[in-house]
């Protein structure tokens, strides 16, 4: 058979496939794990009721009132002008990379990190280059600083809570990642919300800084991933730079409407952080009675290794009914914070795997102390 002509430089790869699997437990995608608060509800849906009417027209191309909404979200002296808005924060990367990226440009993350900067790279003919971290996945301003000269890239990704390892950046290094590039610098604050207190945002640094991105989602925190609602904050050049590969109309007026109103209920959405929080603390404490190792965490997950083996853990937990993460970092696995009684079925998860006294996990060590 002639296989079809598909761009070489795409050939062998694999698409982005986190297991979507019908579990009573799912901890693997960092969505938020709380339902949606009963006003939202019905307020979502009659704004959707009213905006149907208008479903003949197209919607508003610059998604004015949203990007207003957002940046009064966002606060720090934001403007509209300076906010963007996609289906998701993946797309806002794509048409960052679409505009400051491309066929013989690069971009620069450190690995491990979101898994969505390389694949999203390839697609848009972007070279990923697959920068380092230290030992203990820190990242320094040195470390930061050397790579980017060894590399110029055009792109530099910073991932502030960093996905996977779940810890925040000091703002000291995507100062110093901003001073030794020419190229774009974006900051992907997915997490941002669930950061301990006094930890800062990038988007402090935005003043003066015209080549700096901050993205941020309503996916985490907010609880909306379905909705697929992504933005960035950086000066408004650089969102005109987008508008220029940006397809017409790409935010349709359903998402457009349910976000604004999303937006009205923030603080009962941001309401689950503190659970999150909470429950993210339990498991810290909880890994350590099996022996388990983890991640000091920003976010709304913990990486966690120790076991013997991450793949048959993986498994295991699975048949116990619990999908967690396997990020590919041998050793390691993630789990995503999801509500008490989800994090109690982790834990009992792990119980019976102990209890089992598989041959592959039996390094594990039985819980020391009552947990709860
Ligand atoms: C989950 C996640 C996103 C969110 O992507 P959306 O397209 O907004 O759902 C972005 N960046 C990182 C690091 C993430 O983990």
């Amino acid at each position: 058979m002639t296989p079809l002509p598909l761009r070489p430089d795409l050939r062998g790869a694999t698409p982005y496939g986190a297991p979507q699997l019908d579990v009573a437990v799912r901890l693997n995608t960092n969505e938020n794990s709380h339902p949606l608060p009963a006003r939202l509800l019905s307020d979502i849906a009659a704004a959707i009721g009213t905006a149907a009417a208008g479903l003949n027209r197209y919607p508003d191309r610059e998604a004015s009132a949203l990007r207003a909404d957002l940046a009064r979200y966002l606060a720090h002296g934001l403007t509209a002008e300076q906010v963007w808005a996609a289906n998701g924060s993946n797309e806002v990367i794509q048409q960052l990379l679409q505009a400051f990226g491309g066929a013989g440009r690069s971009s620069l993350g450190f690995t491990p990190t979101y898994s969505m900067h390389p694949i999203i790279s390839a697609g848009t003919g972007t070279t990923f280059v697959d920068g380092r971290r230290e030992a203990d996945f820190a990242l320094t301003a040195a470390h930061v600083t050397a790579q980017i000269r060894d590399h110029r890239p055009d792109v530099v990704f910073l991932c502030s809570p960093n996905n996977p390892t779940g810890t925040a950046l000091d703002l000291d290094v995507v100062m110093a990642a901003y001073d030794a590039t020419a190229g774009m610098v974006v900051v992907d604050e997915a997490y941002a919300e669930f950061a301990r207190p006094g930890t800062p945002s990038a988007l402090t640094l935005l003043p003066g800084r015209p080549r700096l991105v901050v993205t941020r989602t309503m996916s985490k925190a907010f609880g909306m991933a379905g909705l697929r609602l992504g933005y960035l904050a950086a000066d408004p050049a650089v969102v005109d730079s987008v508008r220029l590969v940006r397809l017409p109309y790409h935010l349709s007026t359903l998402t457009q409407v349910t976000a604004r109103v999303a937006l009205t209920h923030a603080p009962a959405l941001l309401d689950t952080v503190a659970a999150v929080t909470g429950q993210r603390d339990r498991i810290v404490a909880g890994l350590a009675a099996y022996g388990l190792t983890s991640v000091p965490s920003d976010a709304n997950f913990v990486l966690f290794g120790g076991m013997p083996d991450a793949q048959v853990l993986w498994q295991a937990l699975l048949e116990h009914g619990v999908l967690v993460r396997d990020v590919g970092l041998p050793g390691w696995l993630r789990v995503t914070v999801g509500t008490e009684s989800e994090v109690s079925a982790f834990f009992d998860a792990l119980d019976g795997i102990v209890a089992l006294s598989d041959h592959a996990v039996s390094d594990l060590a039985p819980p020391a102390a009552d947990r709860s």
